[in-house]
């Protein structure tokens, strides 16, 4: 058995629905806290101490023999143990467990840090109960205010600052932690591939170059309700057909600039069988390799909708809802990575479409990720696979990068 492979099974029953086999494992409910139990567990079994932040990230430390007084320059690896409704199990956990099980494998090894190294799991990553995404590291970068935060609700109407206090927190420590930049030299987060790239090149790890730009546009197509029998086709004013046509336009401008495009949530009004809507909202997601190409495309979805607007005589308006930059992974981490695992060959330098806490973090501290093989490219569903005998190669991986960080 490998360190991995010991520690993996532990958390597998945590949040797991049975009807579906997907994870529900949302901030600060039930299955939450386990999972922080669990992580206070794995620490206390390394004899690292446990902190957990003001924000509620988690972190375990392991300091070097003599220090003494506050972490500096630490070497910090992790995850999120958080999901998405029914998600998958490795999408988060894949990397904090293989955060405490690189550390099994140093320890093995006998190498003895230099510096403070940690494992971290930062809270509420995915925002599938309170809306927003990576609120703990967005609040400790200063990101996300303290008061968006609290008056933050999950779809029961309780705020983010009453979960808190349920989970006998106290709401007012959020806000930034002026002593991340200090402490942490070096984020580096493993994290279960969202895609097929690692599976089209036939390799188990690669190390992250970027995080593509991504943003959220809505679009308000207006028309006229008729009667779906007796109005005449000549008649209406149906904005479905723009709509449709739009959808269409969207999927062939991002074919055109290897992007993504996806309107992946739609309201009609009134929504009725026998009745011509005369309004459609739509939200558009659209990710790209760089910022100009992602303007570009979403100019061009735009001058597309409006042209099948215009041609029907609707009206459109469109609405930017949230445009995040990309994120391109200093160069030096990444050389330091690539070099610390030269002996598995070429390793893919890959960007990922999909956001991360590192990608936050980066904002502040240098920061770096691998990815590990997901063979079918699936995520946020209970079909993510990884296969154990690539996780085992990621612990390893991130042990290789681990020793050569701290050593030095
Ligand atoms: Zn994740």
């Amino acid at each position: 058995m490998t360190a991995f492979d010991t520690l993996w099974p532990t958390i597998l029953d945590v949040g797991r629905h049975a009807g579906t086999g997907g994870y529900r494992r949302f901030a600060w409910s039930d299955a939450d806290l386990t999972l922080r139990e669990w992580f206070a567990g794995c620490a206390e079994q390394r004899g690292m101490d446990v902190e957990v932040d003001r924000n509620g990230n988690m972190w375990a430390w392991w300091m070097p023999k003599g220090w003494t007084g506050d972490p500096r320059d630490a070497f910090v690896t992790g995850s999120h143990l958080d999901s998405v409704p029914d998600g998958g199990a490795f999408d988060g956990p894949l990397g904090v467990v293989s955060a405490f099980a690189a550390i099994d494998i140093l320890r093995e090894r006998g190498v003895v840090p230099a510096i403070p190294v940690a494992v971290a799991a930062f809270s509420d990553e995915e925002g599938a109960r309170f809306g927003v995404a990576c609120v703990g590291s967005q609040l400790s970068t200063g990101a996300l205010t303290a008061d968006r935060a609290r008056g933050l609700r999950d779809a029961d109407g309780i705020t983010l600052a009453e979960a808190l206090v349920r989970a006998g927190r106290d709401p007012e420590h959020l806000g930034a932690d002026p002593r991340l930049a200090e402490r942490v030299g070096v984020f580096v987060e493993l994290h279960v591939e969202q895609g097929r790239a690692l599976d089209l090149v036939h390799a188990p790890v690669a190390v992250a170059s970027s995080i593509w730009p991504h943003g959220r546009w809505e679009f308000t197509f207006g028309g006229e309700a008729n009667h779906a029998g007796s109005t005449r086709l000549a008649d209406r004013r149906d904005p479905m057909l723009a709509f449709a046509s739009s959808v269409h336009s969207a999927r062939t401008e991002a074919a055109a600039r290897d992007a993504v495009a996806t309107f992946g949530k739609v309201i009609v009004s009134p929504n009725g069988a026998n009745a011509i809507p005369s309004r459609i909202r739509a939200w558009l997601d659209a990710r790209a390799a760089d910022e100009a190409t992602l303007t570009a495309l979403v100019d061009a979805i735009t001058a597309e909708a409006r042209r099948h607007a215009g041609a029907d005589s609707i009206t459109l308006d469109v609405l930017t809802e949230s445009l995040t930059p990309i994120v391109e992974f200093p160069e030096e981490p990444r050389a330091r990575l690539t070099r610390a695992l030269s002996h598995l060959g070429d390793i893919p330098v890959l960007p990922t479409a999909a956001g991360h806490d590192a990608g936050i973090l980066s904002a502040l501290v240098p920061t770096a990720m691998l990815f590990v093989r997901n063979p079918t490219g699936v995520s946020h569903s209970p079909q993510e696979h990884a296969e154990m005998s690539d996780c085992n190669q990621g612990a390893v991986a991130l042990a290789d990068v681990m020793a050569d960080w701290v050593t030095a």
